[in-house]
Parts: C-alpha cells; sequence; structure tokens
C-alpha cells in the first residue's frame, strides 16, 4: 500500500467516525467521567465510563459537539477502550500521546507494547499543528476520568 492510498484509508476511517460515532449517547451506572474543552477549535466533548472493581472498563461512551476530527477520536477511543484494564487504557493514552506529540506521557510508567490498529488513523493530524488538541481532547478525559480528577480538562 503506498503512503497515499494509507493517507486515504485513514482519511476515510476518521470521516466514518465522525458521522457515525460509535457509542455516543448517554451511560447508565456511570462511574468516571471527565469533561474536556478545546477552546481553539470550540469542542466540549463529556466522556463517561463505568469501570468494575477489577478496574475493567465494561462501558464507555460520549457526547457534546466538535470537529471531525474530535469527535472521531473519541469514537475511536471509545471502541478502543471498552474492555481493557485501567491500566491497559493508560498505555493507550502514552501511546496516542507519542503518536500525536512524540512525547510519551510517563502516566503509564514503563513503555508498553501497545497495537494501535485503527488509532493510527489519528496521526495526519501530525501535519496540523492546531488540530492536534483536537485529537487528543478525548484522551486527556480519558486520563483525567481514570484519575479521577472531576475538573473539566481544558487544551489550554
Ligand atoms: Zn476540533
Amino acid at each position: 500500500m503506498t503512503q497515499d492510498e494509507l493517507r486515504e484509508l485513514y482519511r476515510e476511517l476518521i470521516l466514518d467516525h465522525a458521522r457515525s460515532p460509535r457509542h455516543f449517547g448517554k451511560l447508565n451506572n456511570v462511574s468516571h467521567m471527565a469533561e474536556g474543552i478545546n477552546p481553539l477549535c470550540g469542542d466540549k466533548l463529556k466522556l463517561y465510563f463505568r469501570i468494575g472493581e477489577n478496574k475493567v472498563i465494561e462501558d464507555a461512551t460520549f457526547e457534546g459537539s466538535g470537529c471531525a476530527i474530535s469527535v472521531a477520536s473519541a469514537s475511536l477511543l471509545t471502541d478502543t477502550v471498552i474492555g481493557l484494564t485501567t491500566c491497559q487504557a493508560m498505555d493507550y493514552f502514552s501511546a496516542i500521546s507519542e503518536l500525536l506529540v512524540g512525547t510519551r506521557s510517563d502516566a503509564a510508567g514503563d513503555k508498553a507494547d501497545v497495537d494501535l490498529g485503527k488509532l493510527k488513523a489519528l496521526q495526519g493530524v501530525r501535519e496540523f499543528p492546531a488540530r492536534v488538541k483536537c485529537a487528543t481532547l478525548a484522551w486527556h478525559g480519558l486520563h483525567s476520568a481514570i484519575q479521577q480528577r472531576n475538573a473539566p480538562v481544558s487544551t489550554e
């Protein structure tokens, strides 16, 4: 597959998730939640998680409004983290940070092997620095929810 074909595939995947977000809406029996705001773009998302006593993320949803990138990223996030432990989810947070910002968050501790799979579609935003915060917004929300920080997350 050429770079152009890959880019086109990623673009399609982002648009698909932006048009038909997965896991969009409210969640019953929420145990953890976070609100994320990206004032630069006007993205405003709420993320809901139900995390069991064994630290497994049993369900995750989000709602709010934002640009295609922020909505697609939240959709991909919820799709990814359901069924993972909070520890594994933090590994993804760390890997996404590295993919998009080039810095690995130390939140996840040791370097973890994470197969990003379709999350690699988000890497296209690296070419558009102003959009990186759109892509990372939901992930900062995940981080905040797992850490149980109740203050809204802002990218500023
Ligand atoms: Zn945005």
